[in-house]
């Protein structure tokens, strides 16, 4: 969960209101007064180091930034967290979690920059004996730049200005710019392919592995475009 607005400044922004728009200032719940339940599942002993059950990450893992889940996770209502977050370091833990969970038949949700708001980040299943939450935030390296035919190939967890720090090594810059410090790779994929952007994007295949990301049509311009 984001760290909430308090004191002064939310005082402050309330303010700005007209009165008769606040009936009742709603506090986040604290964590620790949520009901997340037991978690169901434990990770191998080999998985233990890039697992964690902590509620926090639990409830930090359970929705996107739609509106929608942002008043739900304000209510204090979040029915089916995941039992667990991976964090995995390297291609070869994303292969891990992924043996591990399918053999037992436990369900995987990917997470990027989590602001997915379409609830692609939450758990909407049933009948699985557990959920994992894939955080590829630990994956966050541009791996190789070709400088003459400008693509790239990135780990698939990689923010936007993170993206952005590590092209300016290479005299580079992505040429959609992500309007969210929480968007990863998961936006940059899509938003090749979506009308939305269609005025700033090459149409073009972009094809994806687990955790790396070869993005073999898109140009990167030069800083100063
Ligand atoms: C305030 C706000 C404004 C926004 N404005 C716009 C806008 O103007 N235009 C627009 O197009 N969108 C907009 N969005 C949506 C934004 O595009 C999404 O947040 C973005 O697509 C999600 O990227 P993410 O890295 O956070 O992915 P997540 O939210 O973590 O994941 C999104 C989906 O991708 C999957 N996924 C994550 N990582 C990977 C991976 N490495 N490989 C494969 N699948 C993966 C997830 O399982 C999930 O299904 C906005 C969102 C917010 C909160």
């Amino acid at each position: 969960m984001d760290a909430a607005v308090g004191g002064e400044e939310l005082a402050g922004l309330a303010a700005r209101l007209p009165p008769h728009w606040i009936k009742e200032m709603l506090q986040p719940p604290r964590v620790d007064d949520l009901d997340l339940g037991v978690p169901r599942i434990e990770p191998p002993a080999a998985l233990a180091g890039i697992c964690t059950t902590e509620p926090s990450a639990r409830a930090g893992h359970t929705y996107g930034k739609s509106y929608r889940d942002v008043m739900r996770a304000l209510a204090g209502d979040l029915p089916n967290p995941p039992d667990l977050v991976a964090f995995p370091r390297t291609e070869a833990d994303v292969v891990d979690v992924l043996d591990w969970a399918g053999g037992a038949g436990i369900a995987v949700i990917r997470y990027g920059g989590g602001s997915s708001v379409v609830g692609g980040v939450e758990y909407r299943g049933g009948g699985h004996p557990g959920v994992v939450s894939l955080d590829l935030s630990g994956l966050d390296q541009v791996l190789e730049v070709d400088a003459v035919s400008r693509a790239a190939r990135i780990q698939g967890g990689v923010l936007g200005p993170a993206l952005v720090r590590q092209f300016a090594g290479h005299g580079l810059t992505p040429r959609h710019m992500s309007e969210l410090a929480s968007e990863s790779l998961a936006l940059f994929r899509r938003a090749s392919s979506s009308p939305r952007w269609a005025g700033g994007w090459p149409p073009g295949p972009v094809a994806i592995t687990p955790c790396a990301v070869r993005i073999s049509t898109i140009s990167w311009s030069p800083f100063g475009w």
